[in-house]
């Protein structure tokens, strides 16, 4: 029966057994989140669990949505739970169930326990309430209002129903044991007053369930066979078999509790998570620091990785924590095998190669997949005079046991040559802003000097400025507390914004997994990236570089800041960059090209001068290859031209890449490429509107959520016609189409 030998655990085994028994022929388990914000790491555990189970076993995993608290539901939550379970590689099939939906089946049965004498309306206020249950030591004592007849408490709890009582007035409670020594059998609490709007229900209902009460039911009325929850349920065992046997419910569900999943260093709290978001020290629930699917995927860890995690972890009974290290263990594992080698280089030194004839540049023929012998596929790396090493791989006062550059010393070039350092360039304030070095043909004479390691580098002209992101811990306390806002880790993110990549990535899809080579893994942002600008998110990097902390260093409750890594300029250099307004990344490279900062300065007359400078730094520049700026068919007017266009929003930057190309190769007029290329895309506003009206039919509910003053949904819709027309319209103009179809309907 069981399938994958290698996963063995309590819950298998039960079910095996029943299984055999034939108490059961086919399992139904459940996944039943309450949408009240983003999945995390830990849900990922117990989807993989469920949904692992109804694969193995071929039996059904529903979807429920535990949705009985209107405060903190919402629609988005429910449709970022699906996208990220679909993301791990779940389906449910036509498995989609709302807890919410079985409220007038959980009305009926609570009429029902009312007749029977086993449910009574109490008008005792919530905090009378507590008092009455006693303490674990101690019996509860009896509510006044207990011993209510049927018909009574029947009248009572439809009028609470009809919306006849304030919120916190009445409840309805089951009837059961004071005395019980387990205490969620104290006459639990079955429904409360709330007039609140329901997300989904919207005002139907002004009395809700409580967990108890409605998960159970729901479980029965799914007909599931395993009812799988966290440990602290545990307790809760008792009244959840109560409910169904007072209301005789039959085939049933049983409940099994496993160990939650915790992690080190990182929070699985909604609650918590939802803190972070909403006071701003996250950049929302997709940030890639967030132990939620949705930052994890956007960090660019894959759905195998993390089910992998799940999987190893196992399923028991015994609490336990994960190390942050063995989610990294797990992603490495999973990205060696799909993971590209390029080169990067994070905080830039320049190197010029002095004995290397002029302008030349060489294409080097470099494997992707060196590590793999049977793997093909190669990238052209160029190198020329100027390259770029990582300021870090040079010291001249080096520390012991240093293998990298130092003055005199030699050091390989991945994919190169040696070169050894003959001369260090500083600027006024010491700094070291370049070296002279010589390549070395032939290192293995005698007499030559040792070859001190290998390091890694870019071409300095034809490499590509982007921006790096390094993630660490979100927090520096291993057990983040109650005070969690107190223990975030200061130095979560540090931004390299001059680091230069191997022109080769342009060649790839922008999904692309890489290692760059001695740093680690990564990939694009594909929320930051924006076509001008690339935005690399480090995955995990090759080595564990978590250093604890010194206890000394005072964790504020400020968002931690990024930390900005520029490197060091000449003073020359710094004075242009700052007379011009730009970033060293863009600056430099500019600056790197003949005939670059004369180009700049004229395609800046006509153009705003940071679009200028973006659009050349990345478009124009490494279009060029390795053709000079003054062969261009085009000048800069026309540059600046096209780029005004994008500036003014009268075309979109995805357009003007492709006028840019078009430019390039030669010919025709700005405004008759861009026709052609909108021919491309849908613009026409009658077929826009086409697409508009059908989203709007589809979602006639969130239409009508909308006019009762839900106005961010107006996003919602945007986006979904950009679904449909596979992003191939310019944003704004469906953004207006949106809105003047929702004024209309
Ligand atoms: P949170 O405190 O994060 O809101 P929750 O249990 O209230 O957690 P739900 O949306 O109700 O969140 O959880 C859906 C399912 O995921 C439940 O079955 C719950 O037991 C399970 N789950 C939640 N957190 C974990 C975890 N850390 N480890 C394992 N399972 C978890
Ligand atoms: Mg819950």
């Amino acid at each position: 029966m069981n399938k994958s030998a290698e996963v063995r655990d309590f819950i298998r085994s039960i079910i095996d057994e029943d299984l055999r028994c034939g108490t059961h022929s086919r399992i139904a388990v459940r996944f039943p989140p309450e949408p009240n914000g983003y999945l995390h790491i830990g849900h990922a555990k117990s989807s993989t669990l469920n949904f692992g189970l109804a694969a193995q076993y071929g039996g059904r995993c529903h979807l429920r949505f535990d949705d009985t608290n209107p405060l903190t539901e919402e629609q988005r939550y429910v449709d970022a739970i699906k996208r990220d379970l679909r993301w791990l590689g779940f389906d449910w099939g036509p498995h989609e169930y709302y807890a919410s939906d079985y409220f007038p089946q959980l009305y009926a049965w609570a009429c029902e326990l009312i007749r029977k004498g086993l449910a009574y309306v109490d008008d005792s206020s919530e905090e009378q309430i507590r008092d009455m249950r006693g303490t674990v030591n101690q019996p509860g004592r009896e509510s006044p209002f207990r011993e209510r007849s049927p018909a009574e408490n029947l009248e009572l709890f439809e009028r609470m129903r009809a919306g006849e009582f304030a919120d916190g007035s009445r409840v309805l409670r089951a009837r059961i044991d004071m005395a019980h020594a387990n205490m969620k059998m104290r006459d639990p609490l079955m429904y409360r007053v709330r007039h609140a709007t329901h997300y989904r229900q919207v005002d139907d209902w002004c009395i809700y369930p409580f967990y108890d009460w409605a998960h159970g039911q729901s479980d029965a009325i799914e007909n599931i066979t395993h009812s799988i929850c966290t440990l602290e349920f545990a307790t809760n065992r008792v009244l959840y078999d109560w409910y169904l046997d007072a209301l005789g419910l039959n085939p049933r569900p049983r409940q099994y509790e496993f160990a939650r999943f915790n992690m080190a260093y990182t929070i699985t709290s909604k609650r918590k998570l939802r803190q972070l978001v909403q006071e701003g020290f996250v950049d929302g629930w997709n940030d890639p620091r967030m132990p939620t699917l949705a930052g994890l995927r956007r960090r660019g860890v894959t759905p195998e990785a993390i089910r992998n995690l799940c999987i190893s972890v196992g399923t028991t009974k015994v609490d336990s924590t994960c190390e942050p290290e063995q989610l990294a263990f797990a992603i490495r594992n999973d990205l060696n095998r799909r993971a590209r080698r390029v080169m990067c280089v994070l905080n830039p030194l320049p190197i010029v190669l002095t004995n290397w004839s002029g302008d030349a540049t060489t294409l080097l023929e470099a494997p992707h997949w060196p590590h793999d012998i049977d793997r093909e596929g190669s990238r052209k790396v160029p190198l020329s005079r100027h390259l770029l090493i990582e300021r870090s791989d040079f010291a001249e006062d080096p520390p012991k046991g240093f293998r990298r550059l130092i003055p005199g010393g030699t050091v390989r070039l991945r994919h190169a040559f040696v070169i050894r350092c003959d001369r260090v360039d500083k600027d006024h304030a010491g700094r070291v802003f370049r070296l002279h070095c010589t390549r070395l043909d032939r290192v293995q004479q005698s007499g030559a000097p040792k070859v001190r390691g290998t390091i890694h580098w870019v071409d300095a002209r034809t490499s590509l400025p982007v921006e790096v992101r390094s993630y660490d811990r979100l927090f520096s306390a291993a057990e983040p507390g109650e005070q969690f806002l107190s223990e975030l880790n200061p130095s979560s993110l540090v931004v390299h914004n001059s680091a230069r990549i191997e022109p080769c990535v342009r060649d790839y899809p922008a999904d692309t997994r890489y290692q760059f080579i001695r740093l680690g893994y990564y990939w694009q942002d594909p929320d930051f990236s924006r076509p001008d600008s690339r935005i690399y998110n480090c995955i995990v990097p090759l080595r564990d570089s978590w250093k604890k902390p010194k206890p000394a260093q005072p964790a504020g409750r400020d968002r931690p800041a990024a930390l900005q890594d520029t490197p060091a300029l000449t003073a020359a250099e710094q004075a242009w960059l700052m007379e011009n307004g730009l970033s060293a990344a863009v600056g430099l490279a500019i600056r790197q090209v003949e005939g670059g900062e004369e180009f700049y300065r004229q395609a800046s007359r006509k153009a705003r001068p940071q679009s200028a400078a973006n659009w050349m730094a990345n478009h124009l520049l490494p279009a060029l290859n390795n053709n000079s700026l003054a062969a261009l068919p085009f000048d800069a007017a026309a540059f600046a031209t096209l780029v005004s266009l994008v500036d003014q929003k009268k075309a979109t930057a995805d357009e003007g890449r492709a006028v840019l190309a078009a430019m390039i190769t030669g010919g025709g007029t700005i405004q008759a490429h861009l026709r052609a290329v909108r021919a491309q895309r849908v613009s026409d506003p009658a077929i826009l509107a086409q697409h508009v009206d059908q989203v709007l039919e589809h979602y006639a509910d969130r239409v009508r959520a909308y006019h009762k003053g839900k106005h961010g949904l107006a996003g919602f819709f945007v986006g979904q016609v950009l679904k449909r027309v596979r992003g191939q319209a310019s944003p704004h103009q469906v953004k207006a189409a949106v809105e003047a179809a929702l004024r209309r309907a």
